[in-house]
C-alpha cells in the first residue's frame, strides 16, 4: 500500500454488529437454511414506519426530519419538472448534483469519514461539516456502511439487492435506529470510531437520550447555516429559480445515492464479475459505468481496496474524486492519505 506520507492512522471501528449499536430489523436476515431473508413489502414498510416513529421514540425525531427534508425536495423536484425545466437548467442541475455528490457522498461521508482514506485538517472538516447540503447525519452514514463491509451480502448487511429496491432505498431511515441501552464501553468505542469525523460529541446520558452522538444543537445549527447558504448563494446566481433548480439538485443527488446501495450490488442486473473489469472476489458490488463516471464510485475496486482515496485504478475509470482529494493535499487541507494503486496491480496480475 503506497502512502503519501509516513502515518496514516488504521480505522478504529466500533464493530457495530458485534456490539449492538444498531437495532437489528424486526424480520429474521436468514431463512431456515442460513440464506438471506429478502423482506416482503409488508415487512419491509414495518420496518420503515417504525425506524420514523418519534411519537413512541422521541430519538427518532431527527430521522423523521430527515424524511421530511427528502420529501420536500422531492416535492421541489417535481415542481422543477413541472414548471422550470429546460435544457440549459437541465445541464445546470446536472453539473450541481455530480458537485453536490462527489465532494458530499464521495469525498466526505464516503472516502473520508467511513474508511479514513485521508487525513483532513481541521479546517476542511469545518468546512464539509457545516456545508453538508443533505440534512444527513455523517454518522448515520458512517455506522452502517462500516458494517456492510464486514457483510456484504450476508445476513445483517444493512443495505444491498438483498432487501429489494424499496427496502435498499428506505434503508437510510431503516439504519439509523441506534441501541440506546448499549454499555458505557461500547458507547466509547462508537466515539472512538467518529472521532475524525469532527463533530462535538454527546455524554452517554444524552446519546441515551437523544439517539446521536454529534450533539445535536450543534447539528441543527450546523444544518441551518449550510440551507442558508446554498440559499443565498443559489438566489445571487439566479434568484428564485436556481433556489429550485439546486433542491432539484439535493433531490436527484439523494436519490441516486440512495439508489446505488441497492444497484452497486447488482440490483435487478448482473452478478457475474467481468473478466478485466471487475475483481473484488468477497462481495458482488460492479464496476458501473454511470455511478463511475457521475460520482467516481468504482465499487468493486472499492470493495477490494475500501481504505484505498482512489478508487478508479484502471486508466478507463476516471476517478474525480481521488483528484479532488490530490487538489486539496496541494493546498494543504490533506495531509495525507492512501493510494492502493500498486497493490491493485499486483493483484491484478496475479488474478490474470
Ligand atoms: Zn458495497
Ligand atoms: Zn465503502
Amino acid at each position: 500500500m503506497t502512502t503519501a506520507s509516513a502515518s496514516v492512522p488504521v480505522l478504529v471501528e466500533a464493530r457495530s454488529e458485534d456490539a449492538g449499536v444498531l437495532i437489528p430489523p424486526f424480520f429474521s436476515m436468514h431463512d431456515r437454511d442460513g440464506f438471506i431473508h429478502k423482506p416482503s413489502l409488508r415487512e419491509t414498510l414495518r420496518e420503515w414506519f417504525g425506524a420514523v416513529n418519534f411519537i413512541n421514540y422521541p430519538n427518532r425525531t431527527l430521522t423523521m426530519l430527515n424524511v421530511l427534508y427528502h420529501l420536500g425536495t422531492f416535492g421541489v423536484f417535481i415542481a422543477y419538472i413541472s414548471a422550470y425545466f429546460s435544457i440549459p437548467s437541465a445541464i445546470y442541475v446536472s453539473f450541481l448534483s455530480t458537485y453536490l455528490v462527489t465532494l458530499y457522498n464521495t469525498v466526505w461521508f464516503h472516502r473520508h469519514c467511513s474508511h479514513l482514506s485521508f487525513q483532513a485538517t481541521k479546517v476542511l472538516k469545518v468546512f464539509f461539516l457545516w456545508t453538508n447540503p443533505f440534512f444527513f447525519r455523517e454518522e448515520i452514514y458512517v455506522v452502517p456502511h462500516q458494517v456492510h463491509h464486514r457483510r456484504s451480502e450476508k445476513p445483517g448487511d444493512p443495505y444491498g439487492p438483498h432487501l429489494g429496491w424499496l427496502g435498499s432505498y428506505l434503508s437510510i431511515e431503516s439504519n439509523q435506529k441506534y441501541n440506546t441501552q448499549i454499555s458505557r464501553e461500547k458507547y466509547e468505542a462508537l466515539q472512538r470510531s467518529l472521532q475524525h469525523v469532527g463533530f462535538p460529541m454527546n455524554s452517554f446520558n444524552d446519546f441515551k437520550k437523544y439517539g446521536s452522538v454529534e450533539k445535536v444543537p450543534h447539528y441543527l445549527l450546523r444544518t441551518a447555516v449550510s440551507q442558508g447558504l446554498y440559499c443565498f448563494l443559489s438566489y445571487l446566481v439566479g434568484g428564485l429559480p436556481a433556489v429550485i433548480y439546486f433542491y432539484a439538485a439535493v433531490f436527484l443527488s439523494v436519490f441516486l445515492i440512495r439508489d446505488f446501495n441497492w444497484r452497486g450490488h447488482g440490483g435487478f442486473n448482473r452478478r457475474n464479475k467481468i473478466d478485466g473489469w471487475e475483481f473484488d472476489p468477497q462481495s458482488s458490488a460492479l464496476n458501473q459505468k454511470f455511478y463511475g463516471y457521475f460520482a467516481s464510485e468504482w465499487h468493486d475496486c472499492h470493495h477490494l481496496f475500501p481504505m484505498s482515496a482512489k478508487s478508479g485504478f484502471l486508466s478507463s475509470q476516471p476517478d474525480l474524486a481521488f483528484s479532488v482529494i490530490l487538489f486539496l493535499k496541494r493546498i494543504g487541507f490533506v495531509t495525507n492519505y492512501i493510494d492502493s494503486t500498486q497493490n491493485f496491480n499486483n493483484f491484478s496480475n496475479v488474478v490474470k
